[in-house]
């Protein structure tokens, strides 16, 4: 099906932008296209007028400062799976990027669409729900920033005005999340049906550890089943531990305990244990990085 007429804006600044939103009623940001022209083909979504940010290069960027990578809105998934401030200092979101569909849609999807566009499946919110990065919004009132925990509402609900523009976020370095720890190791675990489809499980981790080995202190999400949630009762029984069998049953039952498929009967119980299952192997994986850096 092709998609009902609409006009196309250029823009080509973030102030020419938010001019055309101000300009435009019933107008849509189109940043990779990779969520809304799918919806518009389907008639899901018929803007009127299609506000095309492509071109703003000023957006497109991956940058680290001592504590934090900054992102443009603009920057592709592929930019960001490569930037070396992504690899050295926030390797899971290296992973998860590369748990999405396929290179054609990681050559176009945006940083900035797919935190707007929020799906419950998508692989971005469990690590943007353990990182808790500063989302970084302007609009015709100016600037203004929101930690991801106040930004995300809920599937595909955020905390942005129509007259807003996403311009980037600030993610926190993996080590400044565990400041007590000497070594720190993260990972995504994507559980699908078939490889590149939306996940059935996502699960984010990072576990700080001492000297020893010890757990100091673990970051668990989980994310598609059901609300996003933060496993705090997963991340209290890992602390002080090696991560043994025992601690890995134990955070196993947590998550299970937390999520809250959509699901019910059988298929609910599966996701149930998926989360379970793949909260084991995304912590072991995470465990066994930061333990090969002592
Ligand atoms: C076949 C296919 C498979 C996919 N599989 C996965 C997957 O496995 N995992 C996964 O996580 N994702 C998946 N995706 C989604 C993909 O990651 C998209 O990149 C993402 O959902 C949307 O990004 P986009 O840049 O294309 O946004 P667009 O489609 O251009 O925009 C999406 C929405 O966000 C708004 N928007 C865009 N940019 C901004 C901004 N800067 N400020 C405010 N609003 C903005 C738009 O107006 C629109 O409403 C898949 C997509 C496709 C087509």
């Amino acid at each position: 099906m092709y998609p009902r007429k609409f006009e196309h804006v250029s823009v080509r600044t973030v102030e020419e932008a938010l001019d055309a939103l101000e300009t435009y009623d019933d107008a849509e940001l189109l940043a990779g296209g990779q969520s809304l022209v799918p919806l518009q083909k389907t008639r899901f979504a018929s803007p009127d007028y299609l506000i095309d940010i492509t071109d703003i290069e000023e957006l497109r960027y991956v940058e680290e400062d001592e504590n934090e990578v900054r992102i443009g809105a603009l920057a592709k998934h592929t930019d960001i799976q490569q930037a070396n401030p992504i690899q050295d200092h926030v390797r899971l979101f290296s992973e998860c990027i590369g748990e999405i569909a396929d290179w054609p849609v990681r050559n176009q999807g945006t940083f900035g669409g797919t935190l707007a566009e929020a799906d419950p499946s998508g692989d971005y919110l469990p690590v943007m729900k353990v990182l808790n990065p500063t989302i970084e919004l302007t609009g015709p009132e100016g600037n203004r920033e929101v930690p991801f925990e106040e930004f995300y509402f809920g599937m595909f609900t955020v905390d942005m005005d129509d007259e807003e523009i996403l311009t980037g976020a600030r993610l926190p370095k993996l080590q400044s999340l565990v400041p007590d720890a000497v070594a720190v190791g993260s990972a995504y675990e994507k559980h699908a049906e078939r490889s590149g489809d939306y996940a059935l499980v996502g699960v984010a981790i990072v576990v700080g550890v001492d000297t020893d080995g010890l757990v100091t202190e673990a970051r668990v999400s989980v994310g598609a089943v059901g609300p996003l949630v933060r496993v705090t009762d997963a991340e209290s029984v890992v602390k002080g531990t090696t991560l043994d069998e025992d601690a890995l049953n134990a955070a196993a039952t947590a998550v299970e305990k937390t999520v809250q498929p959509d699901e019910e009967g059988s298929e609910g119980e599966y996701k149930e244990a998926m989360a379970g299952e793949f909260a084991k192997r995304a912590l072991s994986s995470a465990y066994d990085r930061a333990t090969e850096e002592l």
